[in-house]
């Protein structure tokens, strides 16, 4: 079978404009505190955040979405800024790489109300501390267990991705089911990757 010309010169098309349009963004963990045993499934789920921030599937999640908390900003701006990579909160870093620290929350540290709210079945439901403006992201060590245990990539890749946000300056109302960009986005990049990049 032959594919008439205008076909095949289209699919040309959308190719190199798939490429030249793919902006490229790293991902990049530059500290792992306490991670000890899940440091190399830490690093996976970031290889995998890098994938998902670099496909179009992500790029039209994004732009096609609606949010809440957007700092003013539209669903096409908010995935240039993402690209951009530009952190607001933290150490930064270089632009067009997704700059990450991540630590374990701890006793000493984080104090008895969050190793509380990290128990499995208690009434928070905490994953994480949200930045808190340090730009290190904080996990419980339940839920990471949690997550290497099924396997679930997906799931730590989304919450960096959550993390991440705050540190570009968006922020979310105290509640899961919020439509906030912070949570809709972080959900967005887990989802794509459990569908399989
Ligand atoms: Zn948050």
């Amino acid at each position: 079978m032959t594919i008439p010309k205008p076909l095949s010169l289209s699919i040309l098309a959308t190719l190199l404009f798939t490429q030249s349009s793919r902006a490229q963004v790293s991902v990049k963990m530059h500290t792992l505190t306490g991670y000890e045993d899940y440091e190399s499934f830490a690093y996976a789920a970031c290889e995998k955040l890098q994938v998902v921030l670099n496909s179009t599937r992500f790029k039209n999640a994004v732009r096609q979405g609606s949010f809440t908390r957007t700092n003013g900003l539209t669903s096409q701006k908010i995935w240039e800024k993402i690209m951009n990579a530009h952190e607001v909160q933290g150490p930064g870093g270089k632009d067009s790489v997704v700059d990450l620290h991540a630590r374990i929350i701890t006793i000493e540290q984080d104090g008895t109300r969050w190793i509380n709210n990290c128990k499995p079945g208690s009434w928070a439901g905490t994953i994480g501390i949200d930045g808190r403006g340090d730009g290190v992201t904080a996990i419980c060590r339940e839920k990471l267990k949690k997550f290497y245990d099924t396997k679930d990539t997906a799931s730590l890749a989304g919450h960096y991705m959550h993390e991440y946000m705050h540190m570009l300056g968006f922020s979310h109302p105290g509640f899961r089911k919020s439509r906030s960009a912070v949570y809709k986005i972080g959900y967005i990049a887990r989802d794509i990757i459990r569908q399989g990049i």
